[in-house]
């Protein structure tokens, strides 16, 4: 059975950088809890970091790949460099992922870790720009297909597909 790797904050867990969650009531995520596919991962707490933790985002809001390739920083809003645990933490859901031959994650749209489409641009003023959070673009560039959670209709799609051609070891499969 094909696993899905999910934002803890999606399932209600309370690890935000303030201690709330996002909890999605998506009739697909409450289907794969019941079916046993979801495996929860929050990034930044597997990373080192608390709850709470002061807000972060990418410098510039040059997007997880930079940071991946230590040509930018994640930066808290103090202005500390955090992007050392939100680093480890993409490690850490790349490795649970293989673990469970996991091909598809469905993540928490905009943060700097798990944001698949956007992220916020580094000034702390609530600004949204393309890109992809630094766990989103790992996940990405080792084959693993990454939704957001207005996206759950496709992962399922998704999922339905490796099902019937009976994937069950990771795939190449480039974003
Ligand atoms: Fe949610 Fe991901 Fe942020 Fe953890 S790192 S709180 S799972 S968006």
């Amino acid at each position: 059975m094909q696993r899905i790797l999910v934002s803890a904050c999606l399932l209600g867990e309370q690890v935000r950088y303030d201690g709330s969650h996002k909890q999605s009531r998506h009739p697909i995520l409450q289907q794969w809890v019941a079916e046993n596919r979801v495996i929860s991962i929050c990034p930044e707490l597997s990373g080192g970091m608390p709850v709470p933790r002061l807000p972060a985002e990418i410098a510039s809001g040059e997007g997880g790949e930079k940071v991946l390739q230590r040509q930018t920083s994640v930066v808290d809003s103090s202005g500390a460099d955090v992007s050392h645990p939100f680093i480890v933490g993409a490690q850490n859901a790349l490795r649970i992922a293989r673990l469970h031959e996991i091909h598809i994650a469905v993540l928490k749209e905009g943060s700097p870790s798990c944001g698949s489409h956007q992220v916020y641009d580094g000034s702390f003023k609530g600004h949204l720009v393309a890109g992809q959070g630094v766990t989103a673009t790992l996940l990405r560039i080792s084959g693993i297909f990454v939704f957001s959670e207005m996206e759950f209709n496709d992962a399922h799609n998704m999922l339905l597909d490796l099902e019937a051609d009976g994937i069950a070891s990771p795939i190449s499969h480039k974003p």
